[in-house]
């Protein structure tokens, strides 16, 4: 097994995974370097935020350039390996699943019927502010946690497992256990993550580590 697992010695129950979805639970395929040229937008700039200071107008169009975008991305949708794996895995030791994405409800629901699992709760970005504020995450726990009065999940219970420093950010914010699939673009932000894998099935053996499940 490759991946790094910091802070080994700390023990704790992890009682839902948080995934992010494109490029972590599908394969990469949106070129988002594409996607602010088609806009017009400066590449050092998020593209939600830059939305926000936009006129009725410009508005409108950023946003039917980004549906479409995401649309192309959709119609070429490709699970992650081993997804369907992990999926199973979590299911069978009775962990609950979620999706914090910045992408459109439409789109996440289009994922979860393709792969065919239930997902315990899932928000996009109508849950403002985005990534990497963790309000969406903490939405998920909020809802949850009404089947857990007597025992809520807690943050610090939580792996958030994504592919962008974004997603690091909001494990940080969440106070979760931060998660990077890492690829050869993400690679260098790997330092900053309490966990990095390379495959998603590495996250059985890590789990199993946290929940003594061997
Ligand atoms: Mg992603």
């Amino acid at each position: 097994m490759n991946s790094l697992l910091r802070y080994k010695s700390i023990k704790r129950p992890i009682r839902l995974i948080i995934f992010d979805l494109d490029g972590t639970l599908t394969v990469p395929v949106m070129d988002f370097k594409k996607l602010k040229q088609d806009l017009g937008f400066p590449t050092g700039q998020d593209v939600l935020e830059v939305i926000k200071g936009l006129n009725v107008e410009e508005k409108t169009r950023a946003n039917k350039i980004i549906h479409e975008f995401e649309l192309e991305a959709r119609n070429n949708l490709i699970i992650q390996e081993n997804t369907e794996k992990l999926l199973l895995f979590l299911e069978s030791n009775n962990i609950p699943k979620a999706i914090h994405s910045r992408n459109s409800l439409e789109n996440i629901k289009y994922f979860i019927d393709k792969v065919n699992f239930n997902f315990h709760h899932f928000v996009g970005r109508e849950i403002e502010p985005p990534k990497p504020m963790a309000n969406g995450s903490l939405e998920i726990l909020r809802v949850l946690n009404q089947s857990y009065q007597d025992n809520p999940i807690t943050p610090n219970q939580v792996i958030f497992v994504g592919d962008s420093v974004d997603d690091i950010k909001t494990s940080k914010n969440l106070g979760a256990l931060a998660c990077l699939l890492k690829n050869e673009y993400n690679k260098h932000h790997s330092h900053l993550a309490d966990i990095e894998i390379d495959n998603l099935i590495e996250l059985q053996d890590i789990i199993s580590h946290f929940n003594d499940l061997n």
